[in-house]
This record gives structure tokens, sequence and C-alpha cells, in this order.
């Protein structure tokens, strides 16, 4: 179909005109009968069609025009904060037409009411629901929801959120979702009551094929040869001048196999490409791990895991796209949304390490990686190839080329998430009493999959009985729920209620023995935090320091024969690394310590800072002590900037974090009157601090920079 026709269907000139301009004159099939199935008239739609084929174009379109013609909002769910960025800048193009488009990701504790201004709010689910808990008054003007990556409603500790934001608006609001080809996408469709369009359609048609000891066998039937190992399929597409994916199972062996590719690929790097790259490798800062990056990146080879740093990411995934980078080596978190394609996808591993021992990979997600084969506008077709190690290549062949990706279930039934939609059901969505709540239920996934009420109602009754018994809600003679402050504020905060009873059940030891250590371990031992694994060969020093340090704790060590005692050390271990971090242990001997990445580390920080406001927010409920507040407040800032004492008045300052507060510091700079007294050429002369620090700080406290030599001003700081 070719673009100028949509304006039959209804389409704004305005948004056919930009579409044009953007160089796209002709619809991919499945975009064109997606745009014909009614959604363009308000009907709810399941578009599922392979990464890559154009699904984000079929969204802008049904967004901006309902936008221009009805007014009203649309809100952009995606499952990871990257992916918003991403969807923000691909978005920000219909700007032109007068859209104002927002990001909002982090913070649950807010209505945001600042995003009543824009028309297309793209958002993390997570953050969705709590604006939806917070009652946003902007709320009743969305008009088009669009579920990025539906499919993940299938996904163990997220997908419940995505159901529960999907059922509480079914009936307000149009429902657009964006899914990979899943076994079941007709079940899903009819609980949305939308249509369904489903295709395999390709816009880089896509060869798929099993390497077995120097024989690739294709799914056509064909067999090529090749040297046996099967880095020679990676040596093979360099030849040929194309880019390569490889997944595998681990972070580890990501890190590992582009070590070793890198010897096989630098001699296909030009000079000018080894010298920007080495380039990009000299101004990554210096980690474990990005020392091994650097390495790899040096020879044109990267790897991609969900432990690099944000920075480091988009690095990589710049130079890739590039071309500059040869081969990327990737765990799956690849596959899921970052749009990245290669040439060949290599999947060297079919199965992985769990809790549960080692399983099969599911088909969904090889299929997911296999759609990463292929450049649109660069190659004519993509190669997808998994290696066969013990298995026979026939059996992968069925399973993952022939066969059909696994059916959705509905994760609802996961109880950390069941319980906290519960809550929220009742404290922040009006649900009066016990048959009100099994009503709303039965608008689920969960529900219309299963049909089994007895199943639900059971879980439902165990929770509400613990909701009751900790003092969330109450219920008066009538069987009326009455939701009680302390359960209204959980769930605002977006916790999951038994991190609140955690914390109300520590408060006394709390305000008899106020520090550090007994609150991250606090902090630690809650379902909301993602504390650390402990590793056999750390165990015992573990251990002994939790001996050393057990009266600082608010919890009895437990014996070793307790399921409890190898979580107890991990959270013990997780308690540590952040006494380190306020104690301003530096970002690169934590990471060695504790064996983490920088990604992790990041993690464990964002979310101690928002249960540290948590708790603080919880225990004000509780009539708190003064001095207690007072402490846990001091140790949130603590927290946030990874500093002693000494140093929050200087970290509160703009562009100050805990390096340059530290130089500050020791260069006798030690608050901000010091600073607002010293001379500029004093303070350029501390470590950190260049022309752009300091013009930022004398814009903080409301005077203009002092001349300053120009030879400084040039000076870059980093
Ligand atoms: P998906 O969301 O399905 O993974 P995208 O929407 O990101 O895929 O599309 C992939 C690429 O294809 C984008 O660069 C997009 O601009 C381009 N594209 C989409 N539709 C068309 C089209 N009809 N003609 C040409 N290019 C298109």
């Amino acid at each position: 179909m070719r673009v100028e026709e949509l304006k039959s269907l209804g389409v704004d000139e305005r948004v056919i005109r930009l579409i044009r301009e953007r160089g796209i004159e002709e619809l991919y099939p499945p975009q064109a009968e997606a745009l014909k199935s009614g959604v363009l008239n308000g009907k709810n739609l399941i578009l599922a069609i392979p990464t890559a084929s154009g699904k984000t174009l079929v969204a802008e379109i049904v967004m901006i025009n309902k936008i221009l013609r009805e007014g009203g909002k649309a809100v952009y769910l995606v499952p990871l904060k990257a992916l918003a960025e991403e969807k923000y800048k691909e978005f920000k193009f219909w700007e032109k037409l007068g859209i104002r488009i927002a990001v909002t990701t982090g913070d649950y504790d807010s209505a945001e009411e600042w995003l009543g201004r824009y028309d297309i709010i793209i958002a993390t689910s997570e953050k969705f629901d709590s604006l939806l808990r917070h009652k946003s008054p902007w709320i009743k003007d969305v008009k088009l929801i669009i579920a990025d990556e539906v499919h993940l409603l299938g996904s163990y500790d997220r997908g419940a959120t995505l159901e529960m934001i999907l059922a509480h608006l079914r009936d307000k609001a149009q429902i657009l979702g964006l899914s990979a080809t899943i076994g079941n996408a007709e079940e899903l469709a009819e609980w949305l009551n939308a249509e369904l369009v489903v295709s395999e359609w390709r816009p880089v048609s896509l060869k798929r094929g099993v390497f077995h000891h120097g024989q690739l066998f294709w799914e056509d039937g064909s067999i090529e040869k090749f040297p046996s190992q099967w880095d020679s399929l990676v040596i093979d597409a360099l030849k040929k001048d194309k880019q390569v994916l490889v997944f595998v199972n681990t972070r580890r062996s990501a890190e590992k196999e582009a070590l070793l590719l890198g010897g096989k690929v630098q001699r296909f790097l030009s000079k000018p490409e080894e010298r920007r790259l080495k380039q990009i490798a000299d101004e990554l800062e210096s980690t474990p791990t990005n020392e091994k990056l650097k390495e790899a990146l040096k020879k044109g080879v990267a790897f991609h895991h969900a432990g690099l740093g944000r920075e480091e990411r988009s690095i990589v995934e710049e130079a890739f796209r590039e071309g500059l980078i040869k081969v990327i080596t990737a765990t799956p978190t690849l596959s899921a949304g970052v749009n990245l394609p290669a040439y060949r996808v290599i999947i060297r591993d079919t199965k992985r390490y769990s809790n549960f021992g080692w399983s099969d990979i599911p088909v969904l997600e090889i299929q997911q990686m296999m759609g990463r084969a292929g450049r649109p506008k660069y190659d004519k077709e993509g190669q997808a190839i998994i290696i066969a190690k013990t298995e026979k290549p026939e059996d992968l062949m069925k399973r993952y080329i022939f066969g059909k990706p696994e059916n959705l279930f509905s994760m609802l039934s996961n109880e950390a998430s069941f319980r906290s939609q519960i809550l929220a059901l009742i404290t922040n969505f009006g649900v009066k009493n016990f048959r009100e709540l099994i009503e709303f239920l039965e608008k689920t996934f969960y529900y219309h999959q299963r049909k089994n009420l007895e199943a639900l109602e059971g879980k439902a009754k165990d929770i509400v009985y613990f909701l009751l018994e900790n003092e969330f809600i109450d219920i008066d003679l009538n069987d009326q729920f009455m939701p009680l402050p302390f359960g209204i504020r959980t769930s605002q905060l977006y916790l999951d209620p038994l991190t609140a009873k955690k914390f109300k059940d520590a408060f006394e030891k709390l305000e008899t023995n106020p520090n550090p250590l007994g609150v991250f371990h606090l902090l630690a031992s809650t379902p909301d935090m993602a504390s650390l694994r402990i590793r056999r060969k750390e165990q015992e020093d573990i251990l002994d320091y939790a001996y050393e340090m057990e009266s600082y704790l608010y919890q009895n060590i437990p014996y070793w024969e307790d399921y409890k005692f190898e979580k107890f050390l991990g959270e013990v271990k997780t308690a540590k690394l952040l006494l380190d971090w306020i104690n301003e242990v530096p970002e690169a001997r934590i990471l060695e310590t504790y064996d983490i990445d920088t990604g992790d580390l990041y993690r464990i920080l964002e979310l101690a800072d928002w249960l540290m406001y948590s708790l603080i927010e919880l225990y004000k409920l509780s009539s708190p002590k003064k001095e207690i507040l007072e402490f846990l407040k001091q140790l949130h800032l603590r927290v946030k900037y990874g500093v002693r004492e000494e140093l929050l008045e200087l970290t509160s300052l703009p562009m100050i974090g805990r390096k340059r507060a530290r130089a500050l510091y020791n260069a006798g700079f030690k608050s901000i009157e010091d600073i607002v007294k010293a001379k500029p050429s004093e303070l350029l002369k501390v470590e950190g601090i260049g022309v752009g620090i300091l013009e930022k700080l004398y814009q903080h406290f409301g005077v203009e920079l002092p001349k300053v030599k120009a030879k400084k001003k040039q000076e870059e700081e980093r």
C-alpha cells in the first residue's frame, strides 16, 4: 500500500506528508494490514510481527493521527528505561506538528502533574502503574495505550504489572499491543477484545541454519562446508565485509568470546578504523569490566550485557551501527528491544543455567535473537545460525527453526506482584469488598486464560488475610474494606507489602540501635532489593564479618542448615557493599571486591535509594523520633551521593559528586562558604574542577564567573 492511500483510511494529511518526507513511500504488507484493521477508528489491535518489520511506524501513525483528530493523550509503555530514551528520540520527529512528547521513568512516589502538558507520554510499565496509583489528574485524558513488547506479559517478575495496567484501562482507552510472534496471540487478542494481525513477513529475508562440526545445514536442505570450529562463521562473514552478532548464555562467556575473537578479527580493521577504536577505548573509564572491553574494542570486537554501564552500552551500540565494531558478543538482553541488526547472527548456546539447573532457552527468545539478522537497506538477506554442540542438529532445527514459539501465560499469580496489586486495588482503586475484588480479577488475562475462579479466590483470600493481619487494611462490620494509612502509603511507594512489613517490624530495633549496617541489611533483606549472591569461596569471610558485626544487625544469624542461610549471607554482602559505598571506597575497588559490573552496582544503588526513601516515609507514619528521622535522612543522602557525612554540604551543589566533593574538601574547601569566598583561580587548581563546572556553581550562587584566563577556558574537564 502506498503511503498516500492512508488518506482514504482517514489519516491526517500532515502525517502522510511527514512520513513521505522521511523517505517512506510504500508501507510494508503487515503495516498495511494493521492500519486497515480498524485501529484507525479506535479498535483495539494486537500486532504480532517479527522485530524490525515496522511496528513502531504503525504505532506512530495511530498515535499521532488520534491526537490530531481527537485530542487526548497517548501513553507508550516500554519494558526498559533504555528503550524509553530510544523511543523518545524517535518520536521527537513529530514535534514538527506541535505534538509534545515526554519520558518518565524512576521515582515511584509522584503524580508527575507536569505530564498534563504533554500529548505522548513514554513510560515503563512500573512507572505508569505507579502513576495510576497516584491518580495523576491527567490519566482521565489517556485515550490510547500502546504496549510495546506486550508478550512480556508472560515474564515472571514483571508481567503482572503490565497485565494489571491493561486490565484497568481495557474499557477506558484504546489498546494497541505490539508483540513478538507468540504461540497464542489469538488468546491475548480475545482477552483485549482486539483485532489480530499476525505475520512472518520481514523487510529482509531470513535464512536459518544449524552448524555442526564444520557442516552448516540450511533450512532449505542445502549443506555448506566450513572449518570445524564455529568461529570460522565469523571469519567468513568478515571476509564478505559483513558484521556478526554472537549470542551466548552468560556475561562471562560474552567477555571471553569477545577477547578470543579479537585476535582473529583485528586483521580485518583498516588503519583509520583501528585509530578510531583505540580513541573510543581510551576514553572509557577504568573499571575491571571496561579493561576487558577496551582490549576487545581495539581489535574491533565488543561485548554487550546488562553489566555494562549505560554510557558504555550506547558507545558500543553506536560504534556497531557505524560499522567500526565488526562483531558483538552478547547475552540475550540484547535481543529484547535494542535495535541492533547484523548480517549474520550466531547463537552459540541454546541452554542456560538458572536456579533450577540447566534448561533450554525458550523458542520465543531464540527466534527473537534470530530476528536480529539482516540490516534493512544494507543486506539482501540475513543469516541466523545455531551452533550444535552436544545436541543433534536435526533436533535443534525442529525445535527452534521449524517449531512454534511458546504460549504466553499470565504471571499474575506470582505471589510478590499479586500481593502488591491486590493492595493497590483496595487502597488506590476503590475496590470496596471481596466481591468487587473478584469482579475486578475476572477482567484479567489470568482469569480469561484459566477460567478457574476458585483458584483465584483462594489466592486472593490468602493475600487479603495477610493484609488484614499486618494492618495494611481493615474490614468493617459489613465486610467492607477500609484502607489504612500504612497500606495506602505502601502502595503509593510501590513497595511489595512484605517489604513494608519488614520495615515496620524493624522500627523498634532501629530506634534502639540506629546504625548504617543495620539499616542496609534491613534494606537488603526485603524482596524489593536485588541482593547479591554469595559464592562458595566467600561464605566463610562473609560469615566471619556477620559474626563480627552481629550487634549492629536487626536480625539474628540463621543456622547454617536453615534454608535462609545462604540468602542471609548474600544480604550481608550487599549491606557491606553499601557501607563501602558511603565510606567513599572508589567505584573500581567496589566492583573488584564484590566481583560485579557497573550495571549491577548502579542497580543496587538505585534500589537502595528508593528503599531508603520508602523506609523514611513509612517510619514517619509511626510516631517517629526526631533524631532517628534525622539519622535516616542523612543516611539516605549518603547513599545517594556515596560520601561520608562531612561531604554532604558540598554534594548539595550542582555538578559536585563524590569525587569532586572529596577533592574540594581535601584542598581545604570544606563548605559552600569556603567556595563562595575562594578565588576562581584557586578552585581551578582542584582536580576535576574546570571552567564549565565553575560556571555552573556561580550560576547556582547567582553571580557571574569572574574573568578567568583564556587558556584555562579551553581546558576540558572530565
Ligand atoms: P520494529 O518496531 O518492528 O522492531 P521498527 O519500527 O523499528 O521495527 O522498524 C525498523 C526500521 O524500518 C526503522 O528504521 C523504520 O524507519 C523502518 N521502516 C519502517 N517502516 C518502513 C517502510 N514502510 N518502509 C521503509 N522503512 C520502514
